[in-house]
């Protein structure tokens, strides 16, 4: 019934988390492939955080030296009301040898995960469309569509793709990292709701005419959250938030109105702009992070704001997690542990987005920070037990209790 090519895991997408998982999986001696529907790997900067954690996850496949050497260390963040600033947070208090953020752009995150997998003798199959799953109580039958990608506008580049060949491929598990429109969890009818407004962001990257510290800023200002990212000592990204009603004004010729109104303290000012853009991220999560076996993980899963790098980061820890469940139940005969991720990863992310939990302002915690707490949990690089660190710095915790 099933395709002649055989697999263990098949992994649909090949964004980070779906390079990652694949490494995480090769790591544990289980046979993978990977599927990207696009050409190639990401051009663009994107999600441009590793969070601690990602980067202990990182040291176990050998990557994390070799990244932080590519990307900028930050030590500290701060948070700004828009006139000053009001806390600092500093990775420090963390610990071990990861306790900073290492910004760099997800092209070159993405760049060398793929150079790690194809060390690990595995290439990612790109122009490859994971298409339709059939499933029986053992296998699944994964039907993949061979793109072949036409270019069709000059100088604006259109492009548009037709089959070439279709074939089917028998797995035993499937895995959906095919990011935000996931064909994956379509296919399992799987709800992904909304949590909360989407947001609208105005992202500019830009060369400085002055040094850009090594600080993450965060800027609370009126409604609106916007970060200052420090790529290089000169190339910095700022991500405004804006009126979805004002998108058509946002370009970059308000770059500087933009700065002058909600960071006057921040005194460099663009030398080249490199690129601008307008970006829409919302709050939503699956369901259920899927059963049996197919399962989900990153942007395919859950998305909220860009601020805190949490979908991304998350979804990293989220591969790790399922290399390790599907490995032992492989190898081990342990489906157990595997079922146990769905509900595992549902509660962290309720937390994260306040579907459940609470945020409380401990003895003396600033009245700002504390009349801000359910914005400033989002915009926090951290996950786990590093976010509740970073929290105590400000002088909130998490509890299980609703608000
Ligand atoms: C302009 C821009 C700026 C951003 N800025 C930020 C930011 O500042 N902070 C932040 O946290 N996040 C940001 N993001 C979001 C961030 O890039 C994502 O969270 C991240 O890429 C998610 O990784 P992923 O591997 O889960 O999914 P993705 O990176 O989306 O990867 C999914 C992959 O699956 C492939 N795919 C889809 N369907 C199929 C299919 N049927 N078959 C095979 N392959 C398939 C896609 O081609 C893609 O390569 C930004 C995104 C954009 C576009």
């Amino acid at each position: 019934m099933f395709g002649k090519h055989k697999t263990e895991v098949l992994v649909a997408g090949g964004g980070p988390v779906g390079l990652y998982t694949a490494i995480a999986l090769r790591e544990r001696n289980v046979d993978v492939d990977v599927y990207d529907q696009d050409p190639r790997l990401a051009a663009r900067s994107y999600a441009l955080a590793l969070h601690p954690q990602s980067l202990r996850l990182l040291d176990e496949v050998g990557l994390a030296q070799r990244l932080t050497a590519l990307g900028r260390r930050v030590d500290r963040i701060a948070f700004y009301d828009g006139l000053r600033k009001r806390a600092e947070i500093s990775f420090g208090e963390i610990g071990g040898p990861f306790s900073y953020l290492l910004v760099l752009p997800q092209s070159t995150f993405e760049t060398l995960l793929q150079e790690r997998l194809e060390r690990s003798r595995q290439r990612v199959h790109w122009s490859h469309r994971v298409q339709q799953l059939e499933t029986d109580e053992q296998r699944i039958g994964v039907m993949v569509h061979k793109l072949d990608h036409v270019s069709l506008g000059y100088p604006v580049s259109i492009a548009e793709s037709t089959i070439t060949k279709s074939s089917l491929v028998d797995t035993q598990y499937v895995i959906g990292a095919d990011g935000y429109e996931s064909r994956v969890r379509n296919i399992l009818d799987i709800d992904y709701q909304n949590h909360g407004d989407a947001g609208t962001f105005f992202v500019t990257e830009f060369e400085s005419d002055r040094v850009i510290e090594p600080e993450l800023r965060i800027v609370l200002e009126g409604p609106w959250a916007n970060v200052c990212w420090p790529i290089s000592e000169h190339r910095v990204r700022w991500s405004f938030q804006i009126d979805p009603r004002e998108m058509d004004k946002a370009d970059a010729g308000q770059l500087v109105r933009y700065i002058e109104d909600r960071a006057p303290w921040f005194h460099p000012r663009p030398r080249e702009i490199h690129w601008t853009t307008l970006v829409r991220f919302e709050r939503r999560l699956a369901s259920t992070f899927g059963k049996g076996r197919i399962w989900l993980a990153g942007d395919a899963a859950h998305l909220t704001g860009p601020v805190g790098v949490q979908s991304v980061n998350i979804g990293l820890r989220e591969g790790h997690d399922l290399a390790s469940r599907i490995a032992n139940a492989l190898h081990n005969g342990d489906e157990e542990s595997l079922n146990a991720y769905d509900e595992e990863r549902r509660l962290e992310w309720q937390s994260l987005l306040g579907i459940t939990g609470d945020i409380q302002g401990r003895n003396g915690v600033d009245p700002w920070i504390e009349q801000h707490r359910y914005r400033i949990l989002p915009c926090l690089p951290g996950s786990g037990s590093d976010l509740d660190v970073m929290l105590r710095q400000l002088g909130l915790e998490r509890t299980a209790e609703s608000a």
